[in-house]
């Protein structure tokens, strides 16, 4: 088996782990990312398909922030266009945009209790959160039985986080919405998502290497550290010796890496106990003719499963072949953070479209996935996050199953990398142990 060291190896190039690799590359340790996949970006990456370039997970990339941020701080170019109208909400047929009402507007039209639950949003704002247990639906109840606001919280709580409104906590809906980013200002990339990660992977290589289709087998620990990692590359195994690991593949593909006997026990406990990994379907739809004209992103009221949907061609034609429209829609089953029957779910959110969009039957499916167990939408759910030590020194995880409380996509999964590497950077003088 070939052997060599580096500063530090990044297990998976997703949102977590490139962002993690470009910051230590930048801060002076050379870096080795390796991925599974033969592409960039995990689940937030895209795919060709008949011409279209089809994206797998996010495809609103945040302005602002620290994903904004990480790309600045390492000099990688970071291309997304803003739609404009961003967000509006779809309603019996009709586009509501609230633009700078927010809130106050859209629930001043659907309830007379809006006020009250205007009040409420301000409590959380100066601190005032429900504790973690209350669900959003429960919270809700008891300010409201209005059903198209009961729809329209269920459906946002699908569309940002991935899951119904009984089954993310109250404190997270708020915190994410008083504040987080909560995409008020957002774009979309005109190469699909993975656009975005390229211009990431091109700022990693000035002081590192990335390669593809190269899982890790397996993390060597040695008296509570991190010595390594063993990689099949080409079908060779090779050892990479080094004392900082950072896994973007989750908490419990990190263990099984590792091997819980190397980990404390209550660390694998959260392990076992804490993660939920919450669901969602992808279905991206080209079309000759419109099916709806607002460019941004539509939140839908009242529907089985449909959650939102973009159109993208609007703001990034080039995502298209000429004369087709590109849009995506998402739903969420019921349960999301539980079993359910795929194909039930799917129908559901197929018949909810064809009801919210008369020519929908014309139009043509480019893709359907499922994306849950271990291939999610978010690996656990806003509110039930692990923490990003791991109980082993030097190896870390970052990620959207170990996101601050209350945030999520791939602007929490920066914020993981960022809050790793900065104490990292902090901890280790300037040095470089060599090159792969
Ligand atoms: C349908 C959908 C829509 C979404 N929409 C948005 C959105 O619009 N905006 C937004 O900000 N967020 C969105 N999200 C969320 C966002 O895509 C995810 O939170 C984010 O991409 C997760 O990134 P991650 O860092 O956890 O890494 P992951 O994407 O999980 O990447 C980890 C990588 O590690 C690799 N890996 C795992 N094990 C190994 C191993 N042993 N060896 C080598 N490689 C390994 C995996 O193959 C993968 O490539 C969406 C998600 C989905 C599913």
């Amino acid at each position: 088996m070939d052997t060599q060291r580096i500063d530090a190896v990044v297990i998976g190039a997703g949102a977590g782990g490139l962002c993690a690799a470009a910051r230590l590359a930048h801060g002076g340790l050379h870096t080795l990312v390796v991925d599974d996949k033969d592409r960039l970006g995990g689940r937030a990456s895209t795919e060709e398909i008949d011409g279209f370039k089809v994206n797998i997970g996010a495809i609103a990339i945040e302005f602002g922030g620290v994903f904004e941020e990480t790309f600045h701080t390492v000099g990688a170019p970071l291309d997304i266009r803003a739609p404009e109208p961003a967000s509006s909400f779809f309603i019996d047929g009709k586009v509501i945009d609230v633009g700078r009402g927010g809130w106050s507007l859209l629930l001043g039209q659907l309830t007379k209790q809006a006020s009250r639950i205007l009040e409420k949003f301000a409590d959380a704002r100066s601190g005032n959160l429900p504790d973690g247990r209350q669900s959003t639906e429960d919270w809700l109840k008891g300010y409201t039985s209005n059903a198209t606001v009961h729809a329209l919280f269920r459906n946002l709580c699908a569309a940002i986080f991935a899951c119904n409104a009984a089954e993310l906590p109250a404190r997270a809906f708020l915190t994410y919405f008083t504040s987080k980013g909560a995409f008020k200002k957002f774009g979309f990339c005109p190469q699909g998502t993975i656009g975005v990660w390229n211009s990431l992977g091109s700022a990693i290589r000035r002081n590192g290497d990335i390669w593809l289709g190269t899982p890790a087998t397996t993390i060597h620990t040695a008296n509570g550290r991190v010595a390594g990692v063993t990689v099949l590359r080409n079908g060779e195994r090779v050892r990479i010796d080094t004392d900082l690991v950072i896994s973007n593949a989750g908490p419990k593909a990190t263990v099984a890496l590792a091997g819980s006997e190397a980990f404390p026990a209550d660390y694998i406990a959260k392990v076992k106990n804490d993660l939920r990994p919450a669901a969602n379907i992808v279905i991206n739809v080209a079309s000759r003719e419109p099916l709806i004209n607002h460019p941004g992103i539509v939140t839908f009221g009242k529907t089985r499963r449909l959650c939102n949907m973009a159109n993208l061609s609007a703001t990034c034609p080039e995502l298209a072949p000429p004369g087709w429209h590109l849009y995506v829609a998402y739903a969420v089953p019921v349960p999301a953070l539980g079993d359910f029957d795929s194909d039930a779910e799917v129908a559901l959110a197929l018949e909810d479209l064809r009801e919210q969009f008369a020519n929908f039957d014309q139009a043509k499916i480019l893709s359907i996935r499922v994306m849950r167990d271990d291939w999610p939408a978010q690996r656990s759910c806003a509110g039930y996050d692990l923490p990003r030590e791991t109980g082993i020194e030097g190896l870390w995880c970052v990620g959207d199953a170990v996101k601050q409380y209350g945030n999520g996509g791939t602007q929490a999964c920066a914020e993981t990398a960022k809050i790793v590497t900065d104490a990292i950077l902090a901890a280790r003088p300037r040095r470089s142990a060599g090159r792969v």
